[in-house]
């Protein structure tokens, strides 16, 4: 090492910073609670992309969504028949013992749906309101007041959800006229994003002067840059302790919506600033929704705030890989272990903690395997075809053969019963 470094003499801090004290809401069904702020972790969320008129399809999709570990469950409520539906799909998920709660998303129509159908109304746990969706002048006024005592007569949080593709146009023009007259007016971007904070803070205040309390209301002000989320979110929780909703909106397809929203979301949770996510990835044609829980609950686990799911270290393969049999261990392991969590979750507490590494040679291999609580390096180019496994750190089996795959899922199976199981 070279002299001219200078040792630290303390330890570097790590971790995010303190948590923005939030008020907490707690959202119900029946026996189950799930409490948004106020300390507690950080909520996954998501959004079904069936049609909610249709309460068969919609209810194996909710029950899908929450298997993979969703929280909350977003469903659109836009239409007569889908209103109808809804205490069809709550009835649906009850039978089948699935007590997520659900969230209903209204625009435009909520008031007149949730004043006439009350069977909507109560078996929703929450209702996201977007204050920009309701007409203008009076009318919004009184759509939104009507929705408001929905929520207050049967006790269900809300969301007050800005979006600044929905921003209500009364406030942004009565904005930008304040700004004209600034002596140095700022960028329309930036009144924008003032307009998005002002829109969320004062629809809240007028839902707490309607008869809604304080800790029923959760906040979202979503847009689709990064850095404009981020500028929005860090001045919105310096104003308010409602807890906020966070997510990326229109976040994208593919890596790009991984990215844009694992930008994003990291740099405000790290800040200690968010209640709960969603992660608006589009699909590919046929896709899994359940991609978005999954990236959700990664970003969480990933920087050490949540654990939902083992996961796996692999290193990227190189020349010295062999063939492409230690991706797909690496991946087979992933898919066994992720698959296992419903059941595991409530035999096993504590396994979602579970490290697993899965490396190509022997350069990183055992080293990175002794750091996991189960590891396995596989031979690289020209290396002895066997498999030496770690367990705690201990090197104990080599495996060789066609069997591998199996051998190593059996052990992980069996490392999970013994430590986790009832007498571990
Ligand atoms: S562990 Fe081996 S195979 Fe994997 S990236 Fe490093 S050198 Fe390459």
């Amino acid at each position: 090492m070279s002299d001219s470094v200078s040792i630290c003499t303390t330890p570097y801090p790590v971790g995010p910073n303190t948590r923005h004290q939030t008020r907490g809401v707690v959202v119900s069904w029946g026996n189950k609670k799930v409490q948004v702020g106020g300390g507690a972790p950080v909520v996954v969320q998501s959004m079904t992309n069936t049609d909610t008129a249709d309460p068969i399809a919609t209810a194996i999709q909710v029950k899908e969504l929450a298997l993979a570990g969703s929280e909350l469950v977003r469903i659109t409520v836009n239409t007569p028949e889908a209103a109808a539906a809804v205490p069809a799909i709550r009835e649906q998920l009850d039978k089948m013992g699935v007590d997520v709660p659900l969230v209903g998303d209204f625009h435009y129509n909520g008031h007149k749906l949730l004043t006439t159908y009350a069977e909507c109304a109560q078996a929703l746990s929450k209702y996201r309101i977007n204050p920009g969706n309701m007409g203008g002048g009076k009318k919004r006024e009184d759509n939104f007041a009507q929705m408001i005592e929905v929520a207050a007569k049967y006790d269900k949080a809300v969301r007050i959800g800005v979006n600044w593709g929905s921003l209500d146009q009364d406030l942004m023009a009565r904005m930008m006229d304040e700004n004209n007259a600034r002596s140095q007016p700022w960028e329309a971007q930036a009144v924008m994003r003032e307009a998005l904070v002002v829109s969320a803070i004062t629809n809240a205040q007028r839902a707490e002067s309607l008869g809604l309390p304080g800790d029923k209301i959760v906040l979202s002000c979503k847009v689709s840059h990064v850095q404009d989320l981020i500028s929005v979110y860090r001045n919105l929780s310096s104003r308010c302790d409602y807890p906020l909703h966070l997510g990326l909106t229109e976040a994208g397809m593919g890596s790009k919506g991984i990215v844009a929203s694992t930008a994003a979301l990291s740099v405000l949770l790290q800040e200690g600033i968010g209640d709960t996510i969603r992660i608006s990835l589009t699909p590919e044609p046929g896709g899994d929704r359940r991609k978005e829980v999954i990236v959700a609950q990664e970003i969480l686990q990933t920087m050490g705030l949540r654990a939902f799911t083992p996961l796996v270290v692999s290193c990227p393969g190189c020349g010295r890989t062999s063939s492409t049999f230690f991706q797909e261990l690496a991946d087979s392991i992933q898919n066994f272990l992720r698959e296992q969590m419903p059941i595991w979750r409530l035999q096993y507490p504590g396994v979602e903690t579970m490290n697993v590494a899965v490396m190509g040679c022997v350069v990183n291999g055992p080293g990175e395997s002794r750091h996991a609580d189960i590891g396995i390096s596989l031979p690289g180019t020209g290396e002895v075809p066997s498999a030496p496994v770690f367990i705690d750190g201990e090197r104990t089996v080599t495996l060789k053969g066609d069997t591998i795959a199996q051998e190593f899922q059996k052990i992980v199976l069996d490392y999970v019963q013994r430590r986790y199981g009832k007498n571990g």
